[in-house]
């Protein structure tokens, strides 16, 4: 069914050519000694796990999907997922980048998820097991308190345990501040938790020893809204001090999603019925502490995106270039044939290009916020680190939502390159149609990251956090400005940070008057700022790739022909997303609700 090879010189590029990330690592002294070498043979046995492993059963996991047994509340993942687990638990693939202190490896975050990217391309559905299980450890890493570190931790590294996020209710999903579920303070120190959790990702499972659940709860008294929420450590079975599991605690998996996609994830109901649990991060401050695992599933999903457009892109060239139908409009290309390859019809490259751009633009923009995160946790100066820190939340929900909105286009184009046949199953590519489009969706949906940009990172800190990565630009522009070669690739990035620039300022002003013209322009802004990032990204790419161009090697070749696509046929989507975000929120909101 297809095939998933490990993008392994477009990484290396990224790493190593565009963000020189040994150089970068060497200033961290926790990574001080990361080489290259040791990188690229990370991502090499990466490649080879995820092809061989993963990806096989990415098809038939779809197809199979989980089976919960109400009778004892059990979930039984599709056929070869826990063996797959237990290779990858073995292999000690959790421990990638997790604090040695606690049995991790303490490699940096940019190769992980160089490694993420991987996993999302094989088998997303798999991969959200782990995924969500590095979420609760980074949760539990920086909020816990010393014993509850030494219990979890080492689990979770191992992979022994597996983690989930328990935020959202029936009647809540956006709106946190609306949920009831109760924790009940108990004399030893624990609490009592009731309360019905749904859609929770890999909430029950066959794959591991232990499920630490993270669940947010309001405690007796707690103010309203989402300042009365805590967050408490519920595991299924309750571990005995030396780490092996005890009782079962009462938090079951009351039924299963049938959903769009994402099969071989179970999406669970769970019910909690006076569970034992423990608190972390204080109380009433459990948001602040769940945004740590939300701010990295954030990160995670908008890899799910790119994983899911890069593995599409490959099945869909393959076929494209296999695949006869009609002839050249400029004559034969394949005379010996009956008919052309369709990759010479131009439409068809418009497809796979707009693919290939979304994922090398995506792997760009990933893995240099990545580099960010290793910065900002780990450089020694605290100023780099409170930079990087903002660089990173400012750039959060853009990952999150303007790399998922593409891979959701990009996907559809690999199908569409398929014609009929990506709308039949067998091939695979509805399959990743289906499952791009939760990424969307959950973690907070696209909307809501629009918003959190530019309400949140933008208006309410009068626009610093832009200003500081804006700075970044203007230095790239004015290096660069007078290098004719480069032109056609600086003068677009210029033109639309200018009007980044006074866009912002405009929303800015307008929403003094009126609050809503913010969620009005949020949406379009995200995608403009998108752009502007990618725009700072291909233009570096494509000055490497012009300096390389003459080496013989075919790949900066390729990049290059990558970039202009991008700057000829996706930038210009700025102009109609200018023009929608300064349109005002009249045209949305004058209609009263019951004339619609
Ligand atoms: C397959 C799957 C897996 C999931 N996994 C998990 C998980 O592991 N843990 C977990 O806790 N949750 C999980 N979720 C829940 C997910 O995070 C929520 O579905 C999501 O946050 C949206 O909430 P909702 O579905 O209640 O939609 P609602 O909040 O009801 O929103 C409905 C629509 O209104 C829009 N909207 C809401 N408020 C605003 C606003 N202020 N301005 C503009 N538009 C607005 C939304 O963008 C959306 O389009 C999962 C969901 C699915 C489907």
């Amino acid at each position: 069914m297809g095939q998933y090879i490990a993008p392994l010189r477009d990484m290396q590029f990224v790493l190593h050519e565009l963000l020189n990330v040994e150089e970068e690592l060497k200033q961290l002294p926790k990574h001080a000694d990361v080489d290259g070498d040791i990188i690229n043979q990370i991502l090499e046995e990466g490649g080879k796990f995820t092809a061989n492993v993963l990806f096989p059963l990415n098809h038939s996991g779809d197809r199979e999907g989980c089976h919960h047994d109400k009778t004892n509340h059990t979930v039984t993942t599709p056929k070869g997922f826990k063996e797959a687990y237990k290779q990858y638990v073995e292999a000690g693939w959790p421990a990638l980048s997790c604090d040695p202190e606690f049995g991790g490896q303490g490699l940096p975050l940019v190769v992980n998820n160089s490694f993420y990217e991987m996993l999302n391309s094989s088998n997303q559905a798999w991969s959200m097991y782990p995924g969500l299980s590095h979420g609760a450890y980074e949760c539990i890493h920086e909020h816990g308190t010393p014993e509850q570190k030494s219990l979890y931790l080492p689990k979770l590294i191992s992979g022994d345990w597996t983690g989930t996020m328990c935020l959202t209710e029936p009647h809540c999903g956006t709106d946190l501040g609306m949920l009831r579920s109760k924790a009940e303070p108990q004399a030893d120190g624990s609490y009592k938790i009731t309360g019905a959790k749904i859609f929770i990702s890999a909430g029950e499972h066959d794959m591991s020893e232990n499920i630490v659940h993270l669940v947010l709860a309001r405690l007796p008294g707690a103010p309203e809204g989402s300042k009365g929420i805590s967050l408490f450590i519920v595991p299924k079975y309750l571990p005995n001090a030396d780490g092996s599991n005890g009782e079962r605690n009462p938090i079951f998996c009351g039924a299963i999603e049938e959903k769009m996609g994402i099969h071989g994830n179970s999406t669970c109901q769970m019910n909690l019925d006076g569970a034992t649990g423990w608190l972390i991060g204080g109380p009433n401050k459990g948001l602040n502490a769940m945004f740590v695992f939300m701010n990295a599933a954030r990160l995670g999903v908008g890899m799910q995106g790119l994983g899911l457009t890069e593995v599409a892109y490959q099945n869909a060239l393959v076929y494209a270039k296999d695949r006869i139908q009609m002839r050249s409009l400029s004559g034969p290309k394949a005379p010996d044939k009956p008919a052309d390859p369709i990759i010479v019809h131009a439409d068809v490259r418009r497809m796979l290009f707009t693919a290939k751009a979304y994922a090398e633009g995506a792997r760009a923009f990933c893995s240099y916020v990545a580099l960010q995160l290793d910065k900002e946790l780990n450089h020694p100066d605290e100023q780099v680190r409170k930079d990087c820190a903002d660089e990173v939340a400012l750039l959060t929900p853009v990952i999150k939502a303007f790399i998922t909105d593409n891979a959701w286009t990009a996907t559809s184009e690999c199908l569409q390159v398929y014609g009929g046949h990506g709308f039949i199953a067998e091939w695979g590519m509805e399959q990743y149609v289906r499952d791009a489009r939760i990424n969307m969706i959950y973690e907070g949906t696209n909307t809501v990251q629009s918003l959190d940009l530019l309400g949140r990172k933008i208006l309410m800190d009068n626009g610093a956090k832009l200003r500081k990565f804006g700075a970044k630009v203007q230095a790239f522009v004015e290096a660069n400005g007078t290098n004719e070669a480069l032109a056609e690739f600086v003068t677009p990035l210029a033109e639309l940070g200018d009007k980044v620039t006074k866009l912002t300022m405009e929303i800015g002003m307008k929403a003094f008057q009126n609050p809503d013209e913010v969620g009005a322009a949020a949406v379009p802004y995200l995608r403009v700022v998108g752009h502007l990032v990618y725009s700072y990204f291909f233009a570096q790419m494509a000055k490497i790739a012009l300096e390389k161009q003459d080496s013989g090697d075919k790949f900066y070749v390729s990049k290059l022909a990558t970039v202009r696509f991008y700057f000829a046929r996706l930038y210009p989507e700025t102009a109609m997303l200018i023009r929608q975000a300064r349109s005002g929120s009249a045209n949305l909101l004058a209609l009263e609700a019951d004339l619609f």
